[in-house]
């Protein structure tokens, strides 16, 4: 069995849900198809075996409905189940169509082979829904069957039932070799965009993270009202290089990104924004809260015990007040210079600066203290 049969909870449930919309235009497009050729079926009857009726007219003409309903649907809403149970029971909608619209004619031996044509669309309509649908589905398939034999007495309704489980456990199987298919290049896709926006050596996001998420203008606000940014530079991480060497350097950089991380919460973002130093942006984060979470990071990494060497970190912190977040990002890195310049290990806020702290350090700009 493939491994996407043993996904349980959000990972099933985001993994359905990227297999819809993988599918979900072909899914359109297969029904679209279907309901055209449930119209146009009027045709062949017609012009081949005689057989016309009006009501036969206003049945055909009735797969509108369905279709309708699925492609409202469609564009509302993006939810798997629900477009998985509307496609399924689209088909089912046709197959009833099919019987009904038999109970006008005649001749019913059509209605077999329709059966037959009804269940590889079903098939290709499952391909954008879970495996368990398609299965109560195809099932389905049968009570349409013994349905019909209630109104038509079938002569042959074993051969007739026996050739169509055939059919429905071959497509049942190609469902799970088609969603087998697919888990593959899921998985594929899901350690690309991993590798695209983050970085390998500490596994926290990287700057190509920021640029996806960021609005136009480099906007964070949609994020909270209380958005801060906090810089974090590793000191003198040189020498740990140089004395350690650069393997022992790049252990200690996973060891200071896995502090960082246990200090922030789910919905925060940690960014190797180059080097040994990390960016953070705390969304819903009161000033007073986002001291906290500095002070918190600064005393974890000064206190644990990483096998190599005590390092420690000096931060800077910037509060965000809509518009460009690189300008705040630019506020936090002159906080974190004059951590560094007044002996580093510390948490510098920019909103706490004067003019003078700024130029001690040997910055020229302008702050709003
Ligand atoms: P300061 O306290 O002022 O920040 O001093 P520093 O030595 O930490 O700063 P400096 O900018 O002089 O040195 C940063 C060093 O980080 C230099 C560079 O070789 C090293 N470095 C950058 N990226 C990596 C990496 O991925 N792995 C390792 N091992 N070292 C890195
Ligand atoms: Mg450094
Ligand atoms: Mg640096």
């Amino acid at each position: 069995m493939r491994s996407f049969l043993k996904l349980e909870g959000q990972a099933k449930k985001d993994f359905y849900q990227a297999k819809y919309e993988y599918y979900r235009h072909f899914n359109l497009g297969t029904l679209f198809i279907s309901a055209i050729m449930f119209f146009v079926l009027l045709v062949p009857f017609w012009q081949v075996y005689e057989q016309f009726s009006w009501q036969f007219l206003a049945i055909r003409c009735l797969v509108v409905i369905p279709l309708a309903v699925v492609f409202l649907a469609y564009r509302k809403t993006r939810n798997y189940k629900l477009m998985s149970v509307l496609s399924l029971l689209m088909v089912h909608a046709m197959i009833w169509g099919n019987i009904w619209s038999a109970t006008y004619m005649t001749d019913h031996s059509y209605v077999n082979e329709g059966f037959l044509i009804m269940n590889v669309v079903l098939m290709l309509v499952s391909f954008s829904a879970p495996p368990f649908y398609t299965m109560v589905a195809q099932l389905g398939l049968i009570g349409n069957i013994l349905l019909a034999n209630q109104l038509f007495h079938f002569a042959k309704l074993d051969v007739i039932l026996s050739f169509n489980v055939k059919a429905i456990v071959l497509l049942c199987l190609v469902n799970l070799i088609i969603t087998g298919f697919y888990y593959d290049h899921y998985i594929t896709q899901k350690k690309l965009e991993f590798a695209l926006f983050h970085d390998p050596l500490t596994r926290v996001f990287n700057r190509r993270q920021l640029h996806k998420i960021m609005g136009e203008g480099h906007d964070l606000s949609f994020m909270s009202d209380n958005v801060v940014i906090l810089i974090m530079d590793v000191d003198h991480f040189k020498q740990v290089n140089d004395t350690y060497g650069h393997d022992e350097g790049d252990r200690i950089l996973q060891f200071a990104a896995d502090c960082i991380r246990h200090c922030l919460r789910g919905p925060d973002l940690l960014i190797r924004w180059g080097g040994e130093e990390f960016v953070a942006i705390l969304s819903d984060c009161q000033r007073d809260q986002a001291s906290v979470v500095a002070e918190r990071i600064r005393r974890s990494v000064e206190m644990s015990v990483n096998g190599v060497c005590k390092i420690t970190l000096s931060l800077g912190v910037a509060i965000y007040e809509g518009g460009d977040c690189f300008e705040t990002i630019k506020k936090a890195d002159q906080a974190l210079f004059v951590a560094k310049h007044n002996g580093r290990n510390q948490v510098v806020y920019y909103e706490s600066l004067d003019q003078e702290a700024l130029e001690a350090a040997g910055i020229n700009g302008q702050t709003n203290a």
